[in-house]
C-alpha cells in the first residue's frame, strides 16, 4: 500500500469512466432551475404562438384585395375593428375589409396577411393600401415557434437562462432535475493555515480547499468546505470519514506523494478504501490517487496549488458532471497556435495552464512550476502536451482545454 504504479492518462480517465451511480432527481419550480440539469424529456404542452399573430403593426387584409394595390392606384379597405395585443378579433374579414392590428395581436380569420402601416395612409374607418403583399406575408403562424408535443429540451441538459424563458412559454411551472450532488473539499496538510488565524513561522494559507469550493460553484455545482486535514493518517482517517457522511464525493489536496509525512495512501488503508489508481503519468499532479470508500469517490490531489487545479478539470470535474446528471458533458477542447515558446522538452504528457483568445495562445511570463498560483489569474485553459515532446516553438498547433 502507498507504493505508486502510475498510469496513463486515458487509463485513468477509463476508470473513472466506469463508476456508476445511481442519480436522485427532484421536482422543482422552473424558476429555481438554472443551472440545474434536467431530467426529464420536455415536450411542448402548447402550439406557441397561440394563434396566428401579427408580426408589425398594420392592417389584417385578404392579400387577393390588394394585390393590384401601388401608390399611384390604392386600394381603398374598410376597417371594421382595432385589435392591440392582448385581444381577440370578433370578427372575420370579408372582402374589401381590413382590421387595424398592432404587433403581437391575433390577426382575424379571413386575413391572410398583414400590410405594414408605413405602406397605407394608417386611416381609422378607411385605409388606403399603396402596396401589395403576398399570401401569408407577414403572417405568423399560429404553432411556428414550437407545434403541441414538440420535443424541446432533454434530460441530461444543463438549464440556462433560455431554458427557463421556453419553460414559462409553454406555461411549464414544474420540473423534474437531477439533485446536486454534495461535494466535500478538504485541504490537508500540517503547515495550513485558515484564513482568519495568525500565520506562524513555516505555516502558509490554504488555498487549494477555498478555490476548489469557488471552482465547485462556478461550474453550478455545490461545494462543502470541511475544515484542515493532518498529516496524520489516524485523524486522517477520522476527518474523511465524518466527511464522507456529509457528502457524495470527497475531493482532498496533499498527501499523496511519497514525503515520510504523505499519508493519505495509509489513510486509504485505515478507511478500508478501495483504490483506483494511485500515481498518473501527468505532470503536474502525478501523486494523485482516486479511491472509493463507503462507496464514495474520493479524489486524492497533490498538494500543489497548480496540481490539485490542473488534475481538478481533467479528472475530476467529468465526474462531477456526470454525478449531476449531465451524461454527455465533454471537455472543451480547442486547438490553437501557440504565442510563447513552451522551453522544456516534456518527456511525460504535460499540462500547461496558458490563455486562449481567437484561436492564439500565451503562456503566462516566466513562472510555471505547479507550486505557483499567481500567473493563473489571467488564465483560461490547459496546453495539453503529449508524453514526448521536445519543446514548443512560436506558431506550433496545440490543442487546449477550456478552464
Ligand atoms: P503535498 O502534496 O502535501 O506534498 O504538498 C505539495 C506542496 O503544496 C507543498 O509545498 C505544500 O505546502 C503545498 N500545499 C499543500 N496543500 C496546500 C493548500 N491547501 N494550499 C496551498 N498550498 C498547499
Ligand atoms: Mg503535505
Amino acid at each position: 500500500m502507498g507504493k505508486r504504479n502510475p498510469i496513463m492518462l486515458e487509463d485513468a480517465q477509463a476508470h473513472l469512466d466506469k463508476m456508476e451511480f445511481c442519480l436522485k432527481t427532484e421536482r422543482i419550480r422552473a424558476e429555481e432551475a438554472l443551472g440545474r440539469v434536467c431530467a426529464q424529456d420536455i415536450r411542448a404542452q402548447m402550439d406557441q404562438p397561440p394563434f396566428p399573430r401579427s408580426p408589425l403593426d398594420g392592417y389584417a387584409v385578404r392579400s387577393r384585395d390588394i394585390s393590384e394595390a401601388s401608390g399611384e392606384s390604392p386600394v381603398k379597405l374598410k376597417v371594421i375593428e382595432h385589435i392591440y395585443a392582448g385581444m381577440f378579433p370578433s370578427r372575420c374579414i370579408q372582402a374589401g375589409e381590413a382590421a387595424r392590428i398592432m404587433t403581437g395581436a391575433p390577426i382575424p380569420e379571413g386575413a391572410d396577411c398583414i400590410i405594414m402601416q408605413e405602406k397605407t395612409d394608417e386611416g381609422e374607418e378607411r385605409v388606403e393600401i399603396y402596396d401589395s403583399v403576398p399570401a401569408f406575408g407577414n403572417y405568423c403562424f399560429k404553432g411556428e415557434d414550437t407545434e403541441t408535443g414538440a420535443f424541446l429540451f432533454g434530460q441530461g441538459m444543463e438549464l440556462k437562462a433560455a431554458h427557463i424563458g421556453i419553460l414559462f412559454s409553454q406555461g411549464i411551472r414544474e420540473i423534474e432535475v437531477y439533485r446536486r450532488p454534495v461535494i466535500g473539499i478538504m485541504a490537508t496538510g500540517d503547515e495550513l493555515t485558515e484564513a482568519d488565524k495568525k500565520l506562524l513561522p513555516g505555516k502558509i494559507y490554504d488555498s487549494n480547499g477555498p478555490l476548489l469550493t469557488a471552482r465547485i460553484k462556478e461550474l453550478g455545482m455545490e461545494p462543502r468546505l470541511f475544515s484542515q486535514g493532518q498529516d496524520n493518517e489516524y485523524v486522517l482517517a477520522e476527518r474523511v470519514g465524518a466527511a464522507l457522511k456529509e457528502c457524495d464525493v470527497l475531493i482532498t489536496s496533499g498527501g499523496v506523494s511519497v514525503g515520510a509525512r504523505d499519508c493519505m495512501p495509509e489513510t486509504a488503508q485505515i478507511l478500508g478504501a478501495h483504490i483506483l489508481f494511485h500515481g498518473i503519468n501527468i505532470r503536474p499532479g502525478s501523486p494523485m490517487m482516486v479511491m472509493t470508500a463507503g462507496g464514495k469517490p474520493v479524489f486524492c490531489l497533490s498538494g500543489n496549488p497548480f496540481a490539485a487545479a490542473a488534475t481538478f478539470e481533467v479528472l475530476v470535474r467529468p465526474v462531477l458532471e456526470r454525478m449531476r446528471g449531465r451524461s454527455d458533458w465533454k471537455p472543451e477542447i480547442y486547438k490553437g497556435i501557440l504565442e510563447t515558446p513552451f522551453p522544456k522538452p516534456s518527456p511525460l504528457r504535460r499540462l500547461v495552464r496558458a490563455k486562449i483568445e481567437d484561436g492564439r495562445i500565451w503562456l503566462p511570463e516566466g513562472k510555471h512550476s505547479s507550486g505557483m498560483l499567481v500567473s493563473m489569474a489571467q488564465c483560461n485553459c490547459l496546453v495539453d502536451i503529449p508524453a514526448g515532446s521536445q519543446k514548443l516553438e512560436a506558431g506550433a498547433m496545440v490543442s487546449v482545454i477550456r478552464m
